[in-house]
C-alpha cells in the first residue's frame, strides 16, 4: 500500500527523546500532514467498517488522536481510557508495569455493556503493557476484544506476544 509509506515518512522520529538512548517516534508531524493523517484514518476505517464493532477505546493520550474520527466513521461510541483520576465518574483500573515503576489505566463503569465488541486504538506498541491493561480493562466490562490497533509497532521489544493472544494491527513498523 503505497499510502503506508507517506504515512511513515510522516513520523519524525526525535533522538534522546525524552531520555538519552531513546527514538521517540513522533506522531505529531503524521498530523500536520493532512493526507497521510486521512490515509491512516481511511485504512483503519476500511479494515474495522464491516466487523460490527461498537466500542473504539482509546488510550490516554494520543489514542483520542485516532480513535474518535475512526470511532465515527465505523458508527462506534468512543470511550477514553485515561491516566490515574482524570474520570470523574465512578472508574474501574488496572495497573501496569513502565520501565521506572507503574502506572494504571482507568475506564467509567458503564461506559461499555457485556457482549460488546471493542477495538483498541493508540498511537504505539512498544513492551505492549499499556495494551494490555486495556483489554483486561474491556474484559472485566465484559467486552469482546476484536482487535488492538496502532500507527506503529516497535517490533524489538515484542509487546505483541504481551497481548494474551489478541490481534494486532500495526501501520509502520520501527526501530
Ligand atoms: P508500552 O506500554 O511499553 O507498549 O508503551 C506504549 C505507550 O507508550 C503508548 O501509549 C505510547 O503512546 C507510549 N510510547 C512509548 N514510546 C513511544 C514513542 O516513541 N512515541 C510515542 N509514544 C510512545
Amino acid at each position: 500500500d503505497l499510502r503506508v509509506r507517506g504515512i511513515s515518512s510522516a513520523i519524525r522520529v526525535v533522538p534522546n527523546f525524552p531520555k538519552p538512548g531513546i527514538m521517540f517516534q513522533d506522531i505529531t508531524t503524521l498530523l500536520l500532514d493532512p493526507k497521510a493523517f486521512r490515509d491512516a484514518i481511511d485504512i483503519f476505517v476500511d479494515r474495522y467498517k464491516d466487523k460490527e464493532i461498537s466500542v473504539v477505546a482509546g488510550i490516554e493520550a494520543r489514542g483520542f488522536l485516532f480513535g474518535p474520527p475512526i470511532a465515527l466513521a465505523i458508527g462506534a461510541k468512543f470511550v477514553p481510557m485515561r491516566k490515574p483520576r482524570k474520570l470523574p465518574g465512578e472508574v474501574i483500573a488496572e495497573e501496569y508495569v513502565l520501565e521506572y515503576g507503574k502506572d494504571r489505566l482507568e475506564m467509567h463503569v458503564g461506559a461499555v455493556q457485556p457482549g460488546e465488541r471493542a477495538l483498541i486504538v493508540d498511537d504505539l506498541i512498544a513492551t505492549g503493557g499499556t495494551l494490555c491493561a486495556a483489554i483486561k480493562l474491556l474484559e472485566r466490562a465484559g467486552a469482546e476484544v476484536v482487535e488492538c490497533a496502532c500507527v506503529i509497532e516497535l517490533p524489538e521489544l515484542k509487546g505483541r506476544g504481551k497481548l494474551d493472544g489478541k490481534a494486532l494491527y500495526i501501520l509502520v513498523e520501527s526501530r
